[in-house]
Protein backbone atom coordinates (compact mmCIF):
# COMPACT_ATOMS: atom_id res chain seq x y z
CA UNK A 1 0.00 0.00 0.00
CA UNK A 2 1.49 3.52 -1.30
CA UNK A 3 2.62 5.81 2.01
CA UNK A 4 -0.20 8.24 0.91
CA UNK A 5 -2.77 5.84 2.66
CA UNK A 6 -3.59 4.76 5.81
CA UNK A 7 -5.74 1.73 7.02
CA UNK A 8 -7.91 2.33 10.17
CA UNK A 9 -7.99 -0.77 12.08
CA UNK A 10 -10.40 0.43 15.39
CA UNK A 11 -13.62 2.34 15.66
CA UNK A 12 -13.39 6.01 15.10
CA UNK A 13 -15.94 6.64 17.06
CA UNK A 14 -16.06 4.09 20.12
CA UNK A 15 -12.19 2.50 19.73
CA UNK A 16 -13.58 -1.27 19.17
CA UNK A 17 -11.37 -3.76 17.07
CA UNK A 18 -14.40 -5.44 16.18
CA UNK A 19 -14.95 -3.87 12.54
CA UNK A 20 -16.43 -5.97 9.71
CA UNK A 21 -16.48 -4.63 6.12
CA UNK A 22 -19.81 -4.64 4.34
CA UNK A 23 -19.00 -2.92 1.13
CA UNK A 24 -16.60 -2.72 -1.31
CA UNK A 25 -16.25 0.29 -3.80
CA UNK A 26 -13.52 0.26 -6.87
CA UNK A 27 -10.34 2.07 -6.36
CA UNK A 28 -10.54 5.24 -6.59
CA UNK A 29 -8.22 8.51 -7.11
CA UNK A 30 -8.67 11.62 -4.72
CA UNK A 31 -12.22 12.75 -6.19
CA UNK A 32 -11.75 16.08 -6.37
CA UNK A 33 -8.19 16.38 -7.99
CA UNK A 34 -9.13 18.44 -11.10
CA UNK A 35 -5.95 19.92 -12.09
CA UNK A 36 -4.15 21.99 -14.41
CA UNK A 37 -2.27 20.24 -17.34
CA UNK A 38 1.32 20.06 -15.93
CA UNK A 39 -0.06 18.62 -12.40
CA UNK A 40 -2.77 15.88 -13.85
CA UNK A 41 0.00 13.58 -13.51
CA UNK A 42 -0.34 13.43 -9.85
CA UNK A 43 -4.08 12.10 -10.04
CA UNK A 44 -3.08 9.02 -11.58
CA UNK A 45 -2.87 7.36 -7.61
CA UNK A 46 -5.51 5.30 -6.88
CA UNK A 47 -6.79 4.11 -3.23
CA UNK A 48 -9.17 1.48 -1.80
CA UNK A 49 -12.51 2.24 -0.36
CA UNK A 50 -14.11 -0.11 1.84
CA UNK A 51 -16.88 -0.05 4.14
CA UNK A 52 -16.93 -1.18 7.25
CA UNK A 53 -19.21 -1.50 10.27
CA UNK A 54 -17.92 -1.09 14.21
CA UNK A 55 -19.96 -4.47 15.40
CA UNK A 56 -20.01 -2.36 18.97
CA UNK A 57 -21.50 1.08 18.05
CA UNK A 58 -22.63 0.26 14.31
CA UNK A 59 -20.61 3.09 13.02
CA UNK A 60 -19.76 2.91 9.41
CA UNK A 61 -16.36 4.13 8.25
CA UNK A 62 -14.19 3.66 5.45
CA UNK A 63 -10.90 1.29 5.39
CA UNK A 64 -8.81 3.88 5.50
CA UNK A 65 -7.65 7.60 4.69
CA UNK A 66 -5.85 9.26 2.09
CA UNK A 67 -3.30 11.79 3.32
CA UNK A 68 -5.20 14.84 3.89
CA UNK A 69 -2.66 17.46 2.62
CA UNK A 70 -3.15 15.65 -0.55
CA UNK A 71 -6.57 16.12 -0.71
CA UNK A 72 -6.72 19.99 0.89
CA UNK A 73 -3.55 21.38 -0.83
CA UNK A 74 -5.99 22.40 -3.91
CA UNK A 75 -9.10 22.49 -3.26
CA UNK A 76 -11.81 23.64 -5.55
CA UNK A 77 -15.59 22.37 -3.62
CA UNK A 78 -17.41 25.60 -2.61
CA UNK A 79 -20.71 24.12 -1.95
CA UNK A 80 -22.55 26.97 0.07
CA UNK A 81 -21.08 29.37 -2.78
CA UNK A 82 -22.67 27.49 -5.56
CA UNK A 83 -25.59 26.17 -4.33
CA UNK A 84 -28.13 28.98 -3.64
CA UNK A 85 -30.63 26.08 -1.80
CA UNK A 86 -27.58 25.36 0.62
CA UNK A 87 -26.70 28.64 1.60
CA UNK A 88 -30.40 29.78 1.76
CA UNK A 89 -30.58 26.98 4.50
CA UNK A 90 -27.38 27.93 6.18
CA UNK A 91 -28.99 31.07 6.77
CA UNK A 92 -31.94 29.59 9.00
CA UNK A 93 -29.59 27.43 10.55
CA UNK A 94 -27.53 30.30 12.12
CA UNK A 95 -30.19 32.36 13.35
CA UNK A 96 -31.85 29.38 14.87
CA UNK A 97 -28.06 28.77 17.27
CA UNK A 98 -28.18 32.49 17.66
CA UNK A 99 -31.88 33.61 18.51
CA UNK A 100 -32.66 29.80 20.49
CA UNK A 101 -29.54 28.43 21.68
CA UNK A 102 -27.60 31.38 23.20
CA UNK A 103 -29.87 31.92 26.17
CA UNK A 104 -30.03 35.49 25.33
CA UNK A 105 -25.97 36.30 25.71
CA UNK A 106 -24.41 39.59 24.28
CA UNK A 107 -20.95 39.76 22.76
CA UNK A 108 -21.16 36.14 21.23
CA UNK A 109 -17.91 34.07 19.67
CA UNK A 110 -18.18 31.28 16.71
CA UNK A 111 -15.10 28.83 15.74
CA UNK A 112 -16.19 27.14 12.55
CA UNK A 113 -14.22 24.00 11.92
CA UNK A 114 -14.11 23.51 7.91
CA UNK A 115 -14.99 26.94 7.38
CA UNK A 116 -14.68 26.73 3.82
CA UNK A 117 -14.96 30.16 1.84
CA UNK A 118 -15.98 31.11 5.52
CA UNK A 119 -19.76 31.68 4.21
CA UNK A 120 -22.01 30.47 6.93
CA UNK A 121 -19.64 32.72 9.49
CA UNK A 122 -19.99 35.34 7.51
CA UNK A 123 -23.26 35.30 7.99
CA UNK A 124 -23.14 35.56 10.91
CA UNK A 125 -20.62 38.07 11.75
CA UNK A 126 -22.91 40.41 9.08
CA UNK A 127 -25.86 39.61 10.23
CA UNK A 128 -26.38 38.18 13.76
CA UNK A 129 -23.42 40.67 15.37
CA UNK A 130 -21.25 37.64 16.35
CA UNK A 131 -17.61 37.62 16.45
CA UNK A 132 -16.56 34.85 14.51
CA UNK A 133 -13.10 32.73 13.39
CA UNK A 134 -12.72 29.87 10.71
CA UNK A 135 -10.19 27.15 10.89
CA UNK A 136 -10.19 25.79 7.47
CA UNK A 137 -6.92 23.62 6.04
CA UNK A 138 -7.41 24.18 2.44
CA UNK A 139 -6.56 27.30 -0.02
CA UNK A 140 -9.90 28.29 0.40
CA UNK A 141 -8.78 30.01 3.41
CA UNK A 142 -7.17 32.60 1.77
CA UNK A 143 -10.86 33.50 -0.34
CA UNK A 144 -12.49 34.19 3.40
CA UNK A 145 -9.46 35.96 4.78
CA UNK A 146 -9.54 38.62 1.44
CA UNK A 147 -13.25 38.67 2.65
CA UNK A 148 -11.97 39.58 5.87
CA UNK A 149 -13.82 36.84 8.02
CA UNK A 150 -11.27 35.80 10.66
CA UNK A 151 -10.08 32.83 9.40
CA UNK A 152 -6.60 30.09 10.32
CA UNK A 153 -5.25 27.51 7.73
CA UNK A 154 -5.15 24.35 9.25
CA UNK A 155 -6.88 21.40 10.50
CA UNK A 156 -9.07 21.59 14.08
CA UNK A 157 -7.80 19.74 17.02
CA UNK A 158 -7.08 19.79 20.61
CA UNK A 159 -3.85 21.41 19.86
CA UNK A 160 -5.51 24.11 17.64
CA UNK A 161 -8.32 24.22 20.10
CA UNK A 162 -5.66 25.27 22.96
CA UNK A 163 -4.16 27.80 20.81
CA UNK A 164 -7.90 29.80 19.69
CA UNK A 165 -8.41 28.77 23.66
CA UNK A 166 -5.82 31.37 24.68
CA UNK A 167 -5.93 34.09 22.00
CA UNK A 168 -9.57 34.78 21.86
CA UNK A 169 -10.98 32.84 24.99
CA UNK A 170 -14.06 30.09 25.09
CA UNK A 171 -16.58 30.12 22.25
CA UNK A 172 -20.15 30.13 22.81
CA UNK A 173 -20.61 27.93 19.31
CA UNK A 174 -18.79 25.31 17.73
CA UNK A 175 -19.65 24.81 14.27
CA UNK A 176 -18.85 22.09 11.94
CA UNK A 177 -20.86 21.80 8.64
CA UNK A 178 -19.70 19.13 6.00
CA UNK A 179 -16.98 18.63 8.04
CA UNK A 180 -16.96 16.06 10.94
CA UNK A 181 -17.60 13.17 8.19
CA UNK A 182 -13.67 14.69 7.06
CA UNK A 183 -11.90 14.46 9.92
CA UNK A 184 -8.95 11.93 10.34
CA UNK A 185 -9.07 11.55 14.28
CA UNK A 186 -12.62 12.38 15.35
CA UNK A 187 -12.05 11.51 19.38
CA UNK A 188 -9.18 14.17 19.19
CA UNK A 189 -11.65 16.85 17.22
CA UNK A 190 -14.66 16.45 19.89
CA UNK A 191 -11.89 16.64 23.13
CA UNK A 192 -11.03 20.33 21.20
CA UNK A 193 -14.61 21.23 21.11
CA UNK A 194 -14.75 20.25 24.62
CA UNK A 195 -11.87 22.40 25.92
CA UNK A 196 -13.20 25.72 23.85
CA UNK A 197 -16.45 25.27 24.16
CA UNK A 198 -17.59 27.45 27.04
CA UNK A 199 -20.08 25.27 29.86
CA UNK A 200 -23.09 26.63 28.48
CA UNK A 201 -21.91 26.50 24.83
CA UNK A 202 -23.22 24.60 22.10
CA UNK A 203 -21.31 22.65 19.29
CA UNK A 204 -23.88 22.10 16.06
CA UNK A 205 -22.87 19.99 13.01
CA UNK A 206 -24.29 18.74 9.76
CA UNK A 207 -23.43 15.98 8.02
CA UNK A 208 -24.88 13.84 5.32
CA UNK A 209 -26.67 11.18 6.87
CA UNK A 210 -25.76 7.60 6.15
CA UNK A 211 -29.90 6.60 6.45
CA UNK A 212 -30.39 9.08 3.61
CA UNK A 213 -27.50 7.64 1.82
CA UNK A 214 -28.65 4.34 2.15
CA UNK A 215 -32.59 5.04 1.60
CA UNK A 216 -31.96 7.07 -1.56
CA UNK A 217 -28.88 5.69 -3.00
CA UNK A 218 -26.85 8.86 -2.70
CA UNK A 219 -23.41 6.79 -3.86
CA UNK A 220 -21.75 10.42 -4.48
CA UNK A 221 -21.22 10.78 -0.66
CA UNK A 222 -18.79 7.84 -1.27
CA UNK A 223 -15.36 8.92 -1.24
CA UNK A 224 -11.96 9.23 0.30
CA UNK A 225 -13.28 12.76 1.73
CA UNK A 226 -15.94 11.06 3.98
CA UNK A 227 -14.36 9.13 6.12
CA UNK A 228 -17.46 8.12 8.03
CA UNK A 229 -21.14 7.68 7.33
CA UNK A 230 -22.63 9.23 10.51
CA UNK A 231 -26.70 8.71 11.74
CA UNK A 232 -27.35 9.60 15.43
CA UNK A 233 -27.51 6.17 17.11
CA UNK A 234 -23.85 6.13 17.11
CA UNK A 235 -23.11 9.73 17.88
CA UNK A 236 -25.17 9.36 20.94
CA UNK A 237 -23.23 7.38 22.52
CA UNK A 238 -19.89 9.02 21.04
CA UNK A 239 -20.92 12.49 22.88
CA UNK A 240 -21.96 10.55 25.80
CA UNK A 241 -18.46 8.58 26.48
CA UNK A 242 -17.07 11.88 25.83
CA UNK A 243 -18.56 13.97 28.25
CA UNK A 244 -21.13 15.40 26.01
CA UNK A 245 -24.64 14.79 25.06
CA UNK A 246 -26.54 15.21 21.95
CA UNK A 247 -30.04 17.22 23.06
CA UNK A 248 -31.60 17.97 19.14
CA UNK A 249 -31.35 16.31 15.80
CA UNK A 250 -32.52 17.40 12.50
CA UNK A 251 -33.18 15.79 9.57
CA UNK A 252 -32.69 18.19 7.13
CA UNK A 253 -32.69 18.22 2.90
CA UNK A 254 -29.38 19.60 2.13
CA UNK A 255 -27.57 17.28 0.14
CA UNK A 256 -30.62 15.07 -0.24
CA UNK A 257 -30.54 14.15 3.10
CA UNK A 258 -27.82 15.62 5.83
CA UNK A 259 -28.56 15.37 9.86
CA UNK A 260 -27.81 18.42 11.98
CA UNK A 261 -26.86 16.96 15.51
CA UNK A 262 -26.82 19.81 18.51
CA UNK A 263 -25.26 18.95 21.32
CA UNK A 264 -23.55 20.32 24.75
CA UNK A 265 -21.67 19.63 27.74
CA UNK A 266 -23.36 17.56 30.09
CA UNK A 267 -25.03 19.75 32.91
CA UNK A 268 -25.90 22.02 30.14
CA UNK A 269 -28.73 24.47 29.90
CA UNK A 270 -30.99 23.03 26.70
CA UNK A 271 -33.34 19.98 27.05
CA UNK A 272 -32.83 17.00 25.65
CA UNK A 273 -35.44 17.03 23.14
CA UNK A 274 -37.78 14.26 21.93
CA UNK A 275 -36.17 14.37 18.27
CA UNK A 276 -33.23 12.27 19.68
CA UNK A 277 -35.16 9.42 20.24
CA UNK A 278 -37.44 9.83 17.61
CA UNK A 279 -34.62 10.01 14.70
CA UNK A 280 -32.79 6.48 16.43
CA UNK A 281 -36.30 4.43 16.94
CA UNK A 282 -36.31 5.40 12.88
CA UNK A 283 -32.92 4.34 12.45
CA UNK A 284 -33.35 0.73 13.97
CA UNK A 285 -36.72 0.37 12.72
CA UNK A 286 -35.07 0.95 9.02
CA UNK A 287 -31.87 -1.53 10.03
CA UNK A 288 -28.92 0.73 10.60
CA UNK A 289 -27.34 -1.53 12.18
CA UNK A 290 -28.00 -4.40 10.32
CA UNK A 291 -24.89 -5.87 8.38
CA UNK A 292 -26.80 -6.75 5.24
CA UNK A 293 -28.14 -3.23 5.24
CA UNK A 294 -25.84 -2.09 2.19
CA UNK A 295 -27.42 -4.89 0.04
CA UNK A 296 -29.55 -2.54 -1.97
CA UNK A 297 -26.79 0.25 -2.55
CA UNK A 298 -24.95 -2.81 -3.81
CA UNK A 299 -28.12 -4.12 -6.39
CA UNK A 300 -28.59 -0.29 -7.37
CA UNK A 301 -24.80 0.42 -8.36
CA UNK A 302 -25.31 -2.96 -10.36
CA UNK A 303 -28.74 -2.13 -12.05
CA UNK A 304 -27.55 1.35 -13.10
CA UNK A 305 -24.19 0.24 -14.19
CA UNK A 306 -25.85 -1.92 -16.85
CA UNK A 307 -28.83 0.67 -17.72
CA UNK A 308 -25.77 3.23 -18.66
CA UNK A 309 -23.21 0.80 -20.48
CA UNK A 310 -26.49 -0.28 -22.78
CA UNK A 311 -27.09 3.10 -23.65
CA UNK A 312 -23.67 4.43 -24.01
CA UNK A 313 -21.86 1.50 -25.63
CA UNK A 314 -23.53 1.58 -28.92
CA UNK A 315 -23.52 5.01 -29.58
CA UNK A 316 -19.34 4.65 -28.82
CA UNK A 317 -19.25 2.21 -31.31
CA UNK A 318 -20.71 4.67 -34.41
CA UNK A 319 -17.90 7.06 -33.28
CA UNK A 320 -19.87 9.67 -31.46
CA UNK A 321 -18.96 11.43 -29.14
CA UNK A 322 -20.16 11.36 -24.99
CA UNK A 323 -20.21 14.27 -22.36
CA UNK A 324 -21.17 14.37 -18.56
CA UNK A 325 -22.29 17.65 -16.85
CA UNK A 326 -20.71 18.30 -13.48
CA UNK A 327 -17.13 17.72 -11.59
CA UNK A 328 -16.86 17.33 -8.70
CA UNK A 329 -15.62 14.18 -5.76
CA UNK A 330 -19.12 12.48 -6.47
CA UNK A 331 -18.50 12.54 -9.93
CA UNK A 332 -15.31 10.49 -9.77
CA UNK A 333 -17.37 7.97 -7.63
CA UNK A 334 -20.14 7.33 -10.66
CA UNK A 335 -17.47 7.40 -13.14
CA UNK A 336 -15.43 4.84 -11.51
CA UNK A 337 -18.26 2.62 -10.03
CA UNK A 338 -20.08 3.07 -13.33
CA UNK A 339 -16.59 3.20 -15.42
CA UNK A 340 -17.34 5.40 -18.00
CA UNK A 341 -13.93 6.82 -17.61
CA UNK A 342 -12.92 5.88 -20.93
CA UNK A 343 -16.18 6.74 -22.45
CA UNK A 344 -16.43 10.30 -22.01
CA UNK A 345 -14.89 12.81 -24.72
CA UNK A 346 -15.02 16.15 -22.47
CA UNK A 347 -16.92 17.51 -19.11
CA UNK A 348 -18.98 20.54 -18.98
CA UNK A 349 -18.98 22.51 -15.20
CA UNK A 350 -20.59 26.14 -14.45
CA UNK A 351 -17.77 26.57 -11.96
CA UNK A 352 -15.30 28.89 -14.05
CA UNK A 353 -12.77 27.60 -11.27
CA UNK A 354 -12.89 24.04 -13.01
CA UNK A 355 -13.06 25.20 -16.47
CA UNK A 356 -9.61 24.26 -18.03
CA UNK A 357 -8.69 21.86 -15.61
CA UNK A 358 -8.48 17.75 -15.88
CA UNK A 359 -10.39 15.22 -14.27
CA UNK A 360 -8.42 12.84 -11.66
CA UNK A 361 -6.87 9.72 -13.38
CA UNK A 362 -8.43 9.80 -16.46
CA UNK A 363 -7.91 13.49 -17.08
CA UNK A 364 -10.77 14.14 -18.96
CA UNK A 365 -10.99 18.31 -19.85
CA UNK A 366 -13.18 20.52 -17.82
CA UNK A 367 -15.33 22.86 -20.49
CA UNK A 368 -17.54 25.62 -19.97
CA UNK A 369 -21.83 24.89 -21.18
CA UNK A 370 -20.63 27.02 -24.15
CA UNK A 371 -18.77 24.18 -25.75
CA UNK A 372 -22.06 22.15 -25.98
CA UNK A 373 -22.98 24.14 -29.36
CA UNK A 374 -19.73 23.57 -30.64
CA UNK A 375 -19.12 19.98 -29.85
CA UNK A 376 -22.05 18.46 -30.39
CA UNK A 377 -22.75 15.68 -27.92
CA UNK A 378 -24.67 12.92 -28.85
CA UNK A 379 -25.43 12.85 -25.44
CA UNK A 380 -24.56 14.25 -22.01
CA UNK A 381 -24.70 12.36 -18.83
CA UNK A 382 -25.45 14.22 -15.41
CA UNK A 383 -22.85 13.77 -13.08
CA UNK A 384 -24.43 16.12 -10.53
CA UNK A 385 -27.90 14.42 -9.94
CA UNK A 386 -29.02 16.66 -7.57
CA UNK A 387 -29.08 19.90 -10.56
CA UNK A 388 -30.09 18.11 -12.81
CA UNK A 389 -33.18 19.82 -13.66
CA UNK A 390 -31.88 22.90 -13.46
CA UNK A 391 -28.95 22.14 -16.12
CA UNK A 392 -31.52 20.63 -18.43
CA UNK A 393 -33.92 23.68 -18.10
CA UNK A 394 -30.03 25.85 -18.68
CA UNK A 395 -29.74 24.25 -21.64
CA UNK A 396 -33.21 23.57 -23.95
CA UNK A 397 -31.42 24.79 -26.82
CA UNK A 398 -28.63 21.29 -26.94
CA UNK A 399 -32.15 19.67 -26.63
CA UNK A 400 -34.08 21.08 -29.72
CA UNK A 401 -31.06 20.56 -32.07
CA UNK A 402 -31.52 16.73 -31.38
CA UNK A 403 -29.32 16.46 -27.92
CA UNK A 404 -30.08 13.78 -25.03
CA UNK A 405 -29.09 14.32 -21.44
CA UNK A 406 -29.10 11.31 -19.20
CA UNK A 407 -30.63 11.02 -15.78
CA UNK A 408 -28.59 8.89 -13.91
CA UNK A 409 -30.51 9.36 -10.25
CA UNK A 410 -33.05 8.45 -8.71
CA UNK A 411 -34.05 6.83 -12.02
CA UNK A 412 -32.13 6.04 -15.33
CA UNK A 413 -33.92 8.36 -17.60
CA UNK A 414 -33.22 9.81 -21.34
CA UNK A 415 -34.32 13.38 -21.87
CA UNK A 416 -35.14 14.37 -25.35
CA UNK A 417 -37.11 17.41 -27.12
ZN1 LIG B 1 -17.71 1.80 17.35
Amino acid sequence: MPSNYHSVNSCKLCSSKNLKKVMSFPKLPIGDKYMPKDKAALTKEVFELDILMCQDCHHYQNSGFVNPDLIYSFYLSRPAATNPNLAEAFKDYAKHLVKNLSNNKKNLFAVEAGSNNGIFIDYMQKNLDVKVLGVEPSNLYEQAVKNNINTINGYFNKETAKKIKEKHGQADFFIANHTFSNVVDNIDFVEGVKLLLKDDGVFSMQTHYHKAVIEKNLIENFTHEHLSGFYAKPLKKFFDKHGMELFDVKVVPAKSGSIRCFAQKKGGPNKVLKSVDQVINDEIKFGMDKLERHDSVKEFIKKRKNEIHNFVSPIIKEGKKIAAYGTSTGATTFSFNYDLGSSISFLIDDDEFRQGLLSPFYNIPVVSPKKIKEEKPEAIIILAPLYADNIISKNQDYLSQGGKFVKIWPEFEIITK
